[in-house]
């Protein structure tokens, strides 16, 4: 008789998982999800676990939301996709036109793709092509920040900085201008957030002297480096980055991918530092992490700068799922969402009960920079032995588990991503079991 397999073993045995080695999956087989409600996912045993995560970092407000199921399910019965070349349709107008009023009208043109790292790869490609049409082509080298994360795709993963992602490709990769990471976890003694920023910032002015003719664009990720370790730094490094890039004429790629959508307490990070870049990357949260679609903001100017009689001067990257109604759809009702229930406000209670929840971590001494920016707190363990960081992230994920939690450290950073659904019981509940957890795994 064949031994029927239950869902884990069928899924370990077919589908090859992301970010997993395989070979341990086998050990510790994967939630084997039924359904979601609300911040909560449930197991084919029914089992709760509080995605705490948003599962990584997209859903906003929590899963099977009433008005975006209802918005989708209503796109489903007029038009579920047509190519966005030579045709257009109201989701994809009306989602340009919310998104580009969100920045004021700085980014006022949209182009959209389906995930994160394409959205690079067009910010990428369409500052390089820019400068190519201005008369400069030898403008095409990029610089990005040590311990930045852009998505893995062989162009953004030129410009990213997380070893695990980057080492066997590495062959494969252009080469691109690294500069440090304005973390403010490097303060020395007695230093401020500002300092180490500003200390940043001169490291990226000696580099624009250096090679700034040579460089179209510089990505960053505002406010939070997210899968880096939310490494997190002043707003006044994005304030020199603007200025910097002003005076080298060097383009500023803004990826709000994972802090875009009140993630970091602001609709848009830049908003804290009164900045607009040239380029917006956004995804993730952009669909309320129903469907995938990504977008690229930018300038008038970078638009103007691709119009001409000639097809090869215009913007050239084609894309079979670009600008998908069901997806706009989603994203549509997830913007109504935040202007219906005031969300920037309400998740200034959220975090600040989270914090007050969290509060009894600063007492604990293997407890390092417990840091907060809006919708992301994070703490860092610290390890007898620094080299044990992955088995500690595979041991905490576990044991959040155990305690009905969805969690998942970067290395010895512990951090909470919770969509913006959570109530004051659930905060102070997500809190205690998040404590609880880590004893579970520290043993004490
Ligand atoms: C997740 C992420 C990406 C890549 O997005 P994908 O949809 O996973 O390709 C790029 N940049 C940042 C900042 C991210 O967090």
């Amino acid at each position: 008789m064949p031994v029927e397999l239950n869902l884990a073993a069928r899924s370990v045995a077919a589908v090859w998982h992301p970010c997993t080695q395989m070979q341990l999956l086998a050990d510790a087989p994967p939630i084997a999800l039924a359904r979601g409600d609300g911040p909560w996912l449930y197991d084919t045993e029914g089992r709760r676990y509080l995605d705490a995560i948003s599962s990584w970092w997209v859903n906003l407000f929590g899963h099977a939301h009433p008005s975006i199921n209802a918005a989708i399910i209503d796109q489903l019965g007029r038009l579920e996709h047509a190519l966005l070349a030579g045709c257009t349709h109201e989701p994809a107008v009306a989602l340009a036109e919310r998104l580009s009023a969100h920045t004021g009208g700085a980014l006022g043109h949209c182009f959209f793709a389906s995930d994160g790292a394409s959205a690079v790869e067009i910010a990428l490609k369409m500052s390089a092509h820019w400068w190519r049409n201005q008369g400069f082509p030898e403008r095409c080298e990029f610089a990005y920040l040590e311990g930045g994360y852009h998505g893995e795709t062989v162009g953004a993963l030129s410009v990213t900085d997380v070893g695990l992602f980057r080492d066997a490709y590495g062959p494969l990769l252009r080469t691109a201008h690294r500069v440090p990471s304005p973390d403010a976890r490097q303060a020395r003694e007695g230093e401020s957030a500002q300092a180490v920023a500003l200390r940043a910032a001169a490291t990226v002015a000696a580099l624009f002297e250096a090679h700034g003719r040579r460089i179209a664009a510089l990505i960053v990720e505002p406010l939070v480096q997210c899968a880096g370790g939310m490494a997190m730094h002043d707003p006044l490094y994005l304030r020199e980055l603007r200025r910097l890039c002003d005076e080298h004429a060097v383009h500023l790629i803004a990826d709000e991918i994972a802090v875009g959508f009140g993630r970091t307490g602001s609709f848009f990070a830049c908003e804290q530092a009164g900045i607009w870049p040239d380029f917006m990357c956004l995804s993730k949260g952009l669909s309320a992490g129903y469907l995938p679609l990504s977008a690229v903001l930018c300038r008038e100017a970078i638009y103007a700068g691709f119009l001409d009689s000639h097809v090869e001067r215009g913007f050239l990257h084609s894309h079979s799922f670009t600008g998908n109604p069901l997806a706009c759809r989603a994203a549509l009702a997830s913007l109504d969402l935040f202007d219906d229930l005031d969300v920037i406000e309400q998740n200034k209670s959220r975090s600040a009960r989270l914090a007050h929840a969290l509060a009894p971590l600063h007492d604990n001494p293997r407890v390092r920079h417990l840091r907060q920016r809006g919708m992301i707190t994070a703490f860092d363990v610290l390890l007898d032995d620094p080299g044990t960081a992955r088995q500690f992230a595979a041991a905490f994920h576990a044991a959040a588990r155990a305690e009905e939690l969805l969690l998942r450290p970067i290395g010895n950073t512990v951090y909470l991503m919770p969509p913006y659904v959570l109530d004051e019981p659930q905060i102070d509940w997500l809190a205690e079991r998040t404590i609880a957890a880590l004893r579970r795994t520290l043993n004490d």
